[in-house]
C-alpha cells in the first residue's frame, strides 16, 4: 500500500513529456483569453488613479483579460483597495475606513472598498479580477483574518467566477485553497519551485521578471506540472517580447496597450 502511495506520488510529481502537448493553462473559460493583465487597472495611458474603480473601467475597455489591484484591511476590519500600506499617510491598517474616506482618489472617487470594487467588475463578464490581498504588516493572524473576511465577502457576492487570487504571503493563498479548493491562486514572491506549489494546490506562480531571466528553463518546466506561470511588473516592450517566446502564460504590465502591440507583432 505504502509502495502503491509512493507511485503515485512520484507520478505526480515527475515531469511528463506527453504533457507538453496540452493545452496552456487559461484562467477562465468565457473571459477574454489573452495575455494581458492590466497593473492597478489601467491607469498610464488613461489618467485614471491606481487601483479605483476607473482604472478598472479602463482596463475592461481595453480587453485585458485580467485586471489587478491591492488590498488592505482597515483597523475596523473593511477590506478596501490601495497599492501603499498608507492612503495619504495613513496607515490602513491602523485608520478606520470612515476616517480614509476624508480623502478620496483624485478623481473623487472615494477609496473603494472591496465590496464596491468586486461589485462594479461583475457588471462584465470578461476580464477577470485579479485580488492581491497584501501581507499584513501588524501580524500573520491579521493576514488571515484579511483572507477569511476576502473569502466570506466574494461568496456572499457569488463572485467567485470573476476571481483570481495573488499573494506574497504563501500562508493567505494556502487559506484561500482551503476555503475554496477550486479558487486560482498565484504566488509573488519567486521563492517556491514549482513543485511545491502544485502539491499545495496553488494555480500558478506569477513572478517578477528577473526571475525568468535567471531561470530560463522554469517556465517550461512549470508548465510540465500543469502551472499557469504569469510575470510582474513588465512594462518593457523586449522583456515582453523575451516573456513571450518562453510561452509565458501571462504578463502583467503598467502598459497593456503595449504589450497588446507586442503580442500582434509577434504573430
Ligand atoms: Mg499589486
Amino acid at each position: 500500500m505504502k509502495k502503491l502511495l509512493f507511485l503515485i506520488l512520484v507520478s505526480l510529481f515527475m515531469p511528463d513529456h506527453g504533457s507538453e502537448l496540452q493545452a496552456q493553462p487559461k484562467f477562465k473559460e468565457g473571459f477574454n483569453q489573452n495575455k494581458a493583465i492590466a497593473h492597478r487597472g489601467a491607469w498610464k495611458n488613461t489618467g485614471a488613479p491606481q487601483n479605483s474603480i476607473a482604472s478598472l473601467k479602463a482596463a475592461i475597455e481595453l480587453g485585458v483579460a485580467g485586471s489587478e489591484f491591492d488590498i488592505w484591511l482597515t483597523a475596523d476590519s473593511i477590506l478596501v483597495i490601495n497599492h501603499d500600506a498608507d492612503h495619504n499617510g495613513m496607515i490602513i491598517e491602523k485608520t478606520r475606513y470612515a476616517d480614509l474616506l476624508k480623502y478620496p482618489l483624485k478623481n473623487g472617487e472615494p477609496i473603494p472598498t472591496l465590496e464596491q470594487y468586486i461589485s462594479a467588475g461583475m457588471k462584465q463578464r470578461k476580464t477577470l479580477l485579479i485580488a492581491e490581498l497584501k501581507p499584513s504588516k501588524v501580524s500573520k493572524e491579521r493576514g488571515l483574518l484579511a483572507a477569511d473576511i476576502l473569502m466570506e465577502t466574494i461568496s456572499r457576492l457569488g463572485a467567485e467566477p470573476w476571481m483570481v487570487y495573488i499573494s506574497f504571503d504563501y500562508d493567505i493563498l494556502k487559506r484561500i485553497v482551503q476555503r475554496d479548493k477550486t479558487a486560482l491562486t498565484m504566488y509573488l514572491n519567486g521563492d517556491a519551485e514549482a513543485v511545491r506549489l502544485k502539491g499545495d494546490g496553488i494555480y500558478g506562480a506569477n513572478y517578477q521578471y528577473r526571475f525568468f531571466q535567471q531561470y530560463e528553463e522554469w517556465i517550461a518546466g512549470a508548465h510540465r506540472l500543469g502551472l499557469a506561470i504569469s510575470s510582474w511588473t513588465v512594462n518593457d516592450p523586449e522583456i515582453m517580447d523575451a516573456l513571450l517566446a518562453k510561452n509565458i502564460d501571462f504578463i502583467t504590465t503598467d502598459e497593456p496597450e503595449l504589450l497588446f502591440q507586442r503580442i500582434a507583432a509577434g504573430r
